[in-house]
């Protein structure tokens, strides 16, 4: 027996990197995948078809995260879809570095908006269902940065502890209706998002890291797994780290 048998998940930004492995994991284990991106067409539909390889079904939507209305509908679609959402995993999100004195309210609110209000506009929407089901788990992608700070990173950092505050608060609203909700804090994680940090050389990173390496996507994927899972029936309002031991 695989872990989501035909279990409906709903895992934003999935065309690349972190969402992508999740999206993977989970079809491997017998969930139905409904994922979204905001751009990378070419990538979502050879998503969908390999997911579809699993034996499962798999639809693409390209869907903007951070608006509001896109997620009502979204949300809206995927029941008629599926039928069910039993997993939401709010993985979408950007970075846009900058230290304070050049960081502008633009790029401040393009991360809040992206990474933050993405996480309630869905949440809200996925609450619905599982509410009626009196089942189900969120997920929600946080990070190290969100715990520790991070210089540069202040929005991504603010919109990161946005995020385990969200997660703690809303797992005490509907842990009533057996709806568990978790964050997740990676560390640095090998995806488009972390690539420029190579550029000056990975090692200098590694000292800080008792793992003395990123993670892969993969690793991330298998923890998500354990919280979307029965395996986690007791687990929620959780932050658990995959940092290689940066956090502790
Ligand atoms: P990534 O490789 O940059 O991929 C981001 C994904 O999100 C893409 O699929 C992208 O779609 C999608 N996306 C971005 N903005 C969106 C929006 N407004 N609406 C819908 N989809 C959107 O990022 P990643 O490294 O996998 O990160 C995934 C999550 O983990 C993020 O929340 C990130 O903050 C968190 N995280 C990452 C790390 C790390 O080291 N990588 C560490 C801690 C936490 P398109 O392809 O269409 O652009």
């Amino acid at each position: 027996m695989k872990l989501l048998e035909n279990k409906v998940a709903l895992i934003t930004g999935a065309s690349r990197g972190i969402g992508e492995a999740i999206a993977v994991k989970f079809a491997e284990q017998g969930a139905h995948i409904a994922f979204t991106y905001l751009s990378s067409d070419e990538r979502a539909k050879a998503l969908e078809e390999r997911l579809a390889g699993f034996g499962v079904k798999a639809r693409a939507y390209k869907s903007d995260a951070g608006d509001y209305a896109a997620a009502e509908q979204l949300a809206a679609d995927v029941m008629k879809e599926f039928g069910a959402i039993d997993i939401c995993v709010n993985n979408a999100g950007i970075s846009r570095d900058n230290l304070l004195l050049r960081l502008t309210p633009e790029q401040w609110d393009e991360v809040m908006q992206a990474n933050l209000k993405s996480v309630y506009n869905l949440t809200r929407q996925v609450m619905k269902p599982m509410m009626k089901a009196r089942a189900g788990s969120i997920i929600n992608l946080s990070s190290i940065v969100g715990v520790k700070g991070n210089p540069g990173q202040s929005s991504y950092a603010a919109s990161k502890a946005g995020i385990i505050g969200f997660t703690k608060s809303i797992a005490q609203e509907i842990g009533s209706r057996n709806i568990r909700v978790n964050a997740i804090a990676p560390g640095f994680v090998e995806t488009d998002m972390t690539h420029y940090l190579k550029d000056g050389g990975a090692e200098k990173w590694f000292e800080k890291i008792p793992l003395q390496r990123f993670g892969k996507p993969e690793e991330i994927a298998n923890v998500a797994l354990f919280l979307a899972s029965d395996m986690s029936s007791y687990v929620t309002g959780q932050v658990l780290s995959a940092c290689g031991g940066m956090n502790t």
